[in-house]
């Protein structure tokens, strides 16, 4: 599975919008764009007015580094979206970027970033409807419950994630389980549901050019 191994800050800062990439470190003082944010290596590309074209660009970018894509599989996912024609390309697009599996437990906090489900998820850690899932691109769908093996709940780092998650909001169309260990797809993830600081319609005209 390729996956980005540069570092994380830096495409925060890239991008000028925080990611999230880091876990806790995204919500303290720590935070590599609280502390700096310049682009890296390129001050004067940052003062330069972007073009259509980059623009366009920097929001498709944006958008496949939010959820820890490479560029081929994010094109995999705008493909399908595309297919579909009830709903806009975009909206599916984010929804269907949202039911992933590694999406869906770091919406349940179940791990810090995105990055660290998918840990938990190709270490065989995590099941959907009983059986174990590898593949963190794996959609999700309404009515499936995700849960957590019980060699991974008696880790101190999920012990600690589910005392903080007791007292957290899921988004409206996730719940947990009664156990506290493992959540529920009740719903589609609308996009007026998802916190996303991207404009996903630029994506769309980046790939219909
Ligand atoms: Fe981005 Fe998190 Fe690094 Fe902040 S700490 S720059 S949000 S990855």
């Amino acid at each position: 599975m390729a996956r980005n191994i540069g570092p994380n800050c830096r495409l925060c800062r890239r991008e000028g919008i925080k990611l999230f990439l880091k876990a806790e470190r995204c919500y303290s003082s720590k935070c590599s764009l609280v502390k700096r944010e310049t682009v890296p290596g390129q001050l004067k590309l940052m003062r330069s007015k972007l073009t259509e074209y980059g623009l366009r660009l920097r929001a498709k970018q944006k958008l496949k580094r939010y959820y820890g894509l490479m560029e081929a599989q994010f094109r995999r996912f705008f493909e399908v979206a595309s297919r579909q024609k009830a709903i806009p390309t975009g909206e599916k697009l984010v929804e269907l970027l949202e039911r992933r599996l590694d999406n869906v437990l770091y919406r349940l906090g179940f791990a810090g970033s995105r990055a660290l489900a998918r840990q938990l998820i190709v270490h065989g850690h995590i099941y959907v409807d009983g059986r174990k899932v590898y593949s963190p691109s794996y959609i999700t769908k309404v009515g499936q419950e995700i849960k957590l093996t019980s060699a991974i709940t008696k880790s101190s780092q999920i012990e600690e994630a589910i005392e903080i998650l007791r007292s957290k909001n899921v988004p409206d169309w996730l719940e947990y389980l009664t156990d506290g260990v493992g959540g529920k797809v009740i719903g589609i993830p609308k996009r007026n549901m998802v916190e996303l600081p991207i404009n996903e319609q630029l994506v769309v005209e980046f790939y219909s050019r």
